[in-house]
């Protein structure tokens, strides 16, 4: 079995930017939620003085708090503001505009049907601006919206969904709700666009396994895993840690390709790759 790296990979701009926001600042600094979805990540922080949180509840008045690339919802951060804690915004751009369209679909009072995890934070921030508004996950859910096919909807995307699940649920959105105002390029960054489709390129161009670095609760993670499979690939698998690559099984493999999330570290990506040539 040949193992490769696949190129691009591993941390985006929004990482690379909240984790040098981070590295300015100085404890005592508490960071809202995970401020990227790699424990990795999270526990180097840690160890340098950053307290993970999940609610500002737990931020005494006054102290230093961190938003994290994927975002807050307005509330949240109004009720920063209140308390007076003092905020460093590493909202990714990208996630960012997302939240700039939402704002002017809710200022025109037109509801929102929001494609990505319920349970994701961006998406949870995103719908804090929406005052109407659903998510769906998949095209399956479209026919069970309530709103009836003469609406005019608007259509918003979390930014690490799969390229090609997006594009089926704007289709079924659009085949029900011919008047639905969607982005005309999905909302989806850059950074995993790119990674998608270098993961579909090299399984169409004859590797029959990927491997995708990162975190079980990282969307963009888990998304290249879909695109491995749907591009034909006979073997996709995530793996977080050295002890989860060990478990999988490569019996049977020609070329396998290493690929990893937008919050994983390079290291990790090096030291496996060297780990499965050995
Ligand atoms: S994956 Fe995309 S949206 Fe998320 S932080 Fe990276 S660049 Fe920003």
């Amino acid at each position: 079995m040949t193992v490769e790296t696949i190129q691009p990979h591993g941390f985006c701009m929004g990482v690379e930017r909240a984790l040098a926001m981070a590295a300015e600042l100085r404890p005592p600094v508490f960071c809202l939620h995970e401020i990227v979805h790699n424990e990795h990540v999270v526990e180097s922080l840690r160890k340098r003085g950053m307290a993970f949180v999940e609610s500002l509840d737990e931020v005494p008045d006054g102290a230093m708090i961190l938003f994290s690339a994927h975002g807050v919802a307005p509330a949240v951060r109004a009720e920063a503001v209140r308390r007076g804690l003092s905020i460093v915004d590493a909202t990714c751009p990208f996630v960012e505009r997302v939240h700039r369209a939402a704002r002017a679909f809710a200022a025109r009072g037109v509801p929102v049907v929001l494609v990505g995890r319920a349970d994701h934070a961006e998406v949870k921030g995103i719908a804090g601006e929406l005052s109407e508004f659903r998510v769906v996950a998949s095209a399956a859910e479209v026919a069970e919206l309530p709103f009836p096919p003469e609406s005019c909807l608007g259509a918003l995307c979390q930014t690490t969904m799969s390229h090609s699940a997006v594009h089926s649920v704007l289709d079924a959105l659009r085949k029900r709700y011919p008047k639905l105002e969607a982005p005309p390029a999905a909302d989806i960054c850059t950074a995993t666009r790119d990674r998608q489709r270098a993961v579909a390129d090299f399984v169409r161009g004859g590797g029959d396994g990927v491997l995708v670095l990162g975190s079980a609760e990282s969307s963009n993670t888990n998304r290249l895993v879909d695109v491995a499979r749907e591009a034909g690939a006979s073997f996709a698998a995530r793996a977080g840690s050295m002890a989860e690559v060990r478990k999988l099984d490569f019996a049977g493999l020609h070329r396998l390709g290493v690929t990893a999330g937008a919050s994983t570290p390079e290291e990790f990506l090096a030291q496996t790759v060297a780990a499965l040539r050995a």
